[in-house]
């Protein structure tokens, strides 16, 4: 098989059910380990956003490295207490935080970042004591260019508008413990944080000082300590100037790149003079790939390699396409093709379209070794749509 050589060992490990989502653990503990590094001595506080894969032996796996979770929902709140069992933080922002919600939630270590001023008068009172609670600002500072994924874009739902905290003056609500701001997304250093922190001071100044916790957000990536200098930088001067606690909360950066889809080709023919190849999985198992048409990478892909193949999904939906790809050898029914850093926003949003089974879970150990850790079946299906 011509593509063998480029897909990694564990592919070839015997057993291996596809579709299958595999997660390296040894490539989740290596980036936290490197946050640590980076950011050691500076009194950053780590949170693993949860929303980006949220499955609880990886929750597990990360907890040792982090200060605690942040969430989005009950649900994920009580998953992420579960793990934390009591010790550590937890911070909450929604724009969708429901009163019967709020009125459970009562886990240890919980801070929330209310997502607007209405959300602060009507929950604030009723979470008052059994949280630290705080406002989610919108710094109105975009740095993205794609409205889709800018919380900062005009006539944002995410955060009390910077301009609006600033002018309130006095009559800002009173009892506020911290502040939360997210503004970017898959960004590779630090100026927006730097940029976005001297905004906030500029329009706040004074106030910052009656704050018991400022969360970062997250959006973030890195590969190097060194990559983390701006971070650092930033977490020091905001505790140093405002005597704060300085919270960083990655998702992607975690585990994206830490997770593969790996599927088998079903099918093979040509439609008006291109390779299709059908594959055992499909977009519903990465739903972002047809939500932003995106082209997932493929470990297989040879960029020299002469046959071209468009990858598909197995569904009815004719957009359920993966892309068009170089492979060294023509695609052969039963071969496995392996799309890479895939670990984030992918499984969290897969679903079982057209009667189709959700993928296998396996983590990659320590050793490089392939562990089931998952697997689901007809009675899964069955439980979901019976009534
Ligand atoms: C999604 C989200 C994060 C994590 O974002 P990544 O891009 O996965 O790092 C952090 N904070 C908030 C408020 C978020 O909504």
């Amino acid at each position: 098989m011509p593509s063998a050589a480029i897909l990694p060992s564990w592919s070839q490990q015997p057993g291996l059910e596809t579709p299958a989502f595999v997660y390296d653990e040894r490539l989740i503990e290596g980036k936290l380990a490197v946050l640590r590094q980076g950011t050691q001595g500076s009194g950053l506080k780590v949170l693993y956003s949860i929303k980006a894969l949220p499955f609880r032996p990886l929750l597990e796996l990360v907890r040792p490295w982090v200060e605690g979770f942040s969430v989005s929902s009950l649900f994920e709140a009580r998953l992420a207490a579960e793990v934390l069992a009591g010790r550590g933080d937890l911070h909450l922002t929604s724009p969708g935080l429901r009163l019967e919600d709020a009125a459970e939630l009562a886990e240890p270590g919980l801070r929330i970042g209310f997502n607007s001023l209405g959300q602060w008068q009507r929950l604030h009172p009723l979470l008052r004591g059994r949280a630290s609670c705080g406002l989610r600002i919108n710094p109105e500072i975009s740095f993205l260019d794609d409205a889709r994924y800018d919380p900062c874009r005009p006539h944002s739902k995410l955060g009390v508008p910077l301009s609006q905290v600033a002018a309130l003056g006095d009559a800002r609500p009173q009892g506020v413990q911290g502040i939360h701001f997210h503004t970017v997304f898959q960004a590779r250093d630090f100026a927006p944080l730097r940029q976005t922190v001297a905004r906030i001071e500029a329009a706040l100044g004074d106030w910052l000082a009656g704050l018991q916790w400022i969360n970062l957000g997250g959006g973030y990536t890195w590969d190097t300590p060194e990559d983390l200098a701006g971070l650092v930088e930033v977490a020091q001067g905001l505790r140093r100037r405002w005597d704060v606690e300085v919270l960083f909360e990655p998702g992607k950066a975690v585990v994206g790149e830490a997770g593969c889809l790996a599927a088998r080709v079903l099918d093979v023919f040509d439609s008006g003079g291109k390779t299709v190849a059908v594959l055992d999985t499909s977009v519903n198992h990465n739903p972002e790939v047809f939500e932003y048409q995106r082209r997932p990478a493929l470990l297989n892909e040879a960029p020299g390699g002469v046959h071209n193949v468009i990858l598909a999904g197995g569904t009815c939906l004719a957009g359920d396409v993966f892309g068009e790809y170089r492979l060294a050898g023509p695609p052969r029914p039963g071969d496995l093709m392996v799309f890479a850093n895939v670990g984030a926003y992918s499984l969290i949003k897969a679903n079982r379209f057209n009667g189709h089974n959700l993928p296998s879970i396996y983590a990659l150990d320590g050793d490089g070794c392939l562990q089931p850790r998952k697997g689901y079946g007809y009675e899964d299906y069955r439980r979901q749509w019976s009534a």
